[in-house]
């Protein structure tokens, strides 16, 4: 799937919270387009802040990063646009409460894309039957489950026709009998191509989709590797003591 156009490329990018913490110490990671790339490692170690950066969520303090080209750390560039181009998806659903679940889904497409309520409300329709949800579109978030809301996010998301898409552990916040009607949706959209960077503690999801496995550790990228390599031949003694803690 994947061809050699770089859809996001970080290179050397560091960022600090606060004087003396720092969280990304020189990261470079270039994903191309229909690559899956999963990021894990210890709790702390930079994550999500990581992806972050990618969409402007967080500003780094040197380094750069672009999205097909967009230059995210240049201060003209639109974000609500690059937010559009790089859907993300958080542990908590983040849908808006007092909006039906079709609004959520239209909202970004009429006020950033400026397509017109039919428009977007056909887009919303069958999205909501791709995660399966169609019967619920105008309840409100409160009244679906976890996993239904975390469909809704993913649409949500997908609405927007992005490059790519983020996840920062999209199942960690779900009961277990829910992670996998969501993980199913991601392993959909990793099968159709969609350029992907999803931070998971689900090695399954890793084993059946990701073409390569990021580790980070105290804020540095310490080894990529695909998915065989990483997970049965671990390069570095960091990788092998974080997998013999979560496999
Ligand atoms: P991960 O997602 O791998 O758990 P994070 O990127 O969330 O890691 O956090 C990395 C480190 O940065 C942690 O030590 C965390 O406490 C710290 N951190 C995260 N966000 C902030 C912030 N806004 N201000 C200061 N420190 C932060
Ligand atoms: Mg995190």
């Amino acid at each position: 799937m994947a061809d050699n156009r770089p859809v996001i490329e970080m290179q050397s990018v560091n960022k600090w919270y606060g004087p003396n913490f720092q969280v990304l110490k020189d990261c470079s990671l270039t994903v191309k387009r229909g690559e899956v790339v999963v990021i894990c490692g210890p709790s702390g170690s930079g994550k999500s802040t990581l992806i972050k950066c990618v969409n402007g969520l967080e500003p780094v303090d040197n380094g750069s990063i672009t999205v097909t080209g967009t230059d995210v750390t240049d201060r003209k560039t639109r974000l609500p646009a690059l937010r559009a181009k790089v859907g993300m998806v958080f542990q908590h659903f983040e849908l808006f409460p007092h909006m039906t679940i079709t609004e959520n889904l239209c909202i970004g497409q009429e006020k950033v894309l400026g397509r017109s309520p039919a428009e977007a409300k056909a887009k919303a329709a069958a999205l909501l039957e791709r995660v399966g949800l169609s019967a619920h579109a105008g309840k409100y978030p409160g009244q679906l489950s976890g996993g239904q809301q975390q469909r809704v996010a993913i649409a949500r998301a997908l609405a927007m026709d992005p490059q790519a898409m983020l996840f920062d552990e999209p199942t960690s916040a779900l009961d277990p009998e829910m992670i996998n009607e969501v993980l199913d949706v991601m392993v959909a959209l990793a099968q159709e191509g969609m350029t992907m960077m999803v931070v998971t503690h689900e090695m399954g999801f890793a084993r059946k989709v990701a073409d390569r496995i990021v580790f980070m550790d105290q804020g540095e990228i310490v080894e990529i590797g695909d998915r065989g390599t990483f997970f049965d031949n671990p390069k570095t003694e960091r990788a092998r003591s974080f997998l013999s803690k979560i496999l």
